[in-house]
């Protein structure tokens, strides 16, 4: 099958890498500061099981890139020409998730982090409200993955209840590590079951099928004032047509949103 080798097949997929890099419409679950905790909850108890290739290629961008391998998929005939060129392969987990917020250990140059006591420490908030994917490596033996799976060995489920997840070490920090620890048990709110119907699926995600999220960013963005989110929420779901990323021209998405 190493027909499709050659320079055309090569550039044209430097080009499908190139356009994957620049994309991103999908936030995924990160704390970037040492002592950062992000604090969110499940909104699935199906997570993606999945190999990816690991592409680095700094004249295309600084981060790696994962590109779903696409040997298992049924229409490539078990053809992956990455697979074929060799590139590295990765096995990772996905998750759809709700972050509430994020806690700094210092506060923000604006100041508009609100000061919050967590336990004996004093951290700073900066509200996100907004559907994050988790998407990580399995880790050595297994061991990302494994912290990820105790609760739900323990509970039977990862949506009863909202999860800390704090990053210890700073950016360039090569020891830095990642703690998951979960929170009391309450109940999921009726906002976020809304939107776990709406969710794309992940596999589609990972394939890169789906690279934009349906417009359900009810408080991500205004009304802060009302805590009876619920009803207030669902009113605008309804009224308000699918929103678009400001800055791109691309072709719309392929997630459809339910009436
Ligand atoms: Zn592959």
């Amino acid at each position: 099958m190493g027909v499709r080798k050659g320079a055309d097949a090569i550039g044209k997929r430097n080009t499908e890498v190139a356009k994957r890099a620049g994309k991103g419409f999908i936030p995924e679950l990160r704390v970037y500061g040492d002592g950062d905790m992000a604090i969110f909850r499940f909104l699935t108890d199906e997570p993606l099981d999945v190999d990816f290739h690991e592409i680095r290629d700094t004249s295309i961008s600084k981060y790696p890139i994962f590109t779903y391998c696409k040997k298992d998929e049924g229409d490539s005939d078990g053809y992956c020409e990455n697979c074929d060129d060799n590139v590295p392969l990765r096995r990772m987990f996905m998750f759809w998730a709700w972050v509430d917020k994020i806690l700094h250990p210092i506060p923000d140059e604006k100041g508009e982090w609100e000061k919050t006591t967590i336990g004996s420490r004093q951290m700073f908030a900066e509200d996100r409200n907004q559907v994050v994917l988790i998407k990580k490596k399995f880790g050595r033996g297994a061991s990302i993955w494994n912290q990820f799976a105790e609760p739900y060995e323990m509970n039977g489920t990862w949506k009863d209840r909202p999860f800390t997840y704090k990053r210890s070490g700073g950016k360039n920090d090569i020891n830095t590590s990642y703690t998951l620890m979960p929170l009391d048990k309450s109940a999921i709110p009726e906002h976020l079951i809304d939107i776990m119907g709406k969710l794309p699926s992940l596999e589609h995600v990972a394939k890169g099928e789906v690279e934009r999220l349906p417009d359900f960013s009810i408080q991500a963005e205004g009304d802060e004032e009302s805590q009876e989110e619920t009803q207030t929420a669902k009113k605008a779901t309804k009224s308000r047509p699918a929103k678009k990323s400001e800055d791109n021209d691309e072709p719309d998405v392929t997630v459809e949103l339910p009436e």
